[in-house]
């Protein structure tokens, strides 16, 4: 992925995020796959960054920062209010000591990027309250904030019923940039209105994820077994990648807004 992606945005030059995520991927240690991360990052031709997806305590983070990471999310979204504002105000001052960049999540994003099964997006009352949403950014000094509007981690099933009046309500009385994870999935012609509305970072996995496998499965169907090792489904895995990310980044305008 991280080869496919790179080769992706230098020939694009978009600027990309490459997220290490230990729960989708937990047969790779972090003490290996974020410093491979980084290091690609710092030998790209565009601007990367590094991030920690969904990291729950103050010690993944701290580990995550130690590891090379350019910016990391405290995800205390499923803590009471003031206990997320308390634990995210505390990771910030110590991220931004070290020149890290922090996401926070408020309001719960419901599903799972783990397991493929049933995801329904989360009632109305777990989206983003956008006053809470002013008052927590003011009080946590975070970097980035994570929105619940009706997206949802994971596959989406049916019609995805997307609030962009509340992601417009928060744009404007929030500075900072919102992200959405769920970003996947979604029909082609949603993206542009979905980034219109206010939405800066795009957590784009499950549908590509899955369409891996799907294009890995249309090729060994085609192929003669004999002729096949592991390391043809390598090449293949970073061809797709590098293709659909071309694809993702046209979609959601990200094709030459790196800085040369
Ligand atoms: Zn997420």
């Amino acid at each position: 992925m991280v080869t496919g992606f790179l080769a992706a945005a230098e020939e694009t030059r978009a600027p990309v995020i490459l997220a290490f995520n230990r729960h989708v991927t937990p047969d790779i240690p972090i003490e290996l796959g974020l410093p491979l991360a980084v290091q690609a990052a710092q030998q790209a031709r565009v601007p990367v960054a590094t991030f920690l997806d969904h990291g729950h305590s103050f010690e993944e983070v701290a580990q995550a920062i130690r590891l090379g990471a350019s910016s990391v999310m405290f995800d205390g979204s499923a803590l009471p209010y003031e206990e997320n504002v308390r634990q995210t105000r505390e990771i910030v001052r110590m991220a931004h000591a070290m020149g890290v960049a922090v996401e926070a999540e408020l309001g719960s994003i419901a599903g799972s990027a783990v397991e493929i099964g049933d995801a329904q997006p989360a009632p109305e009352a777990y989206f983003t309250d956008p006053a809470l949403a002013a008052e927590f950014v003011k009080r946590t000094d975070v970097d980035v904030l994570a929105i619940s509007f009706g997206n949802v981690h994971g596959p989406y099933r049916g019609e995805p019923r997307l609030d962009l009046e509340r992601v417009r309500t928060i744009r404007a009385l929030v500075e900072i940039p919102l992200a959405m994870h769920g970003g996947s999935g979604l029909a082609d012609t949603l993206y542009p209105s979905i980034i219109a509305s206010g939405i800066s970072k795009l957590g784009y996995y499950t549908a590509m994820g899955m369409g891996a496998v799907a294009t890995l499965r249309r090729q060994l169907i085609e192929a003669e077994p004999a002729a096949l090792a592991y390391h043809h489904v390598i090449s293949a895995m970073v061809q797709y990648f590098r293709d659909e990310a071309r694809r993702v980044f046209a979609l959601t305008g990200c094709v030459a807004k790196a800085t040369p």
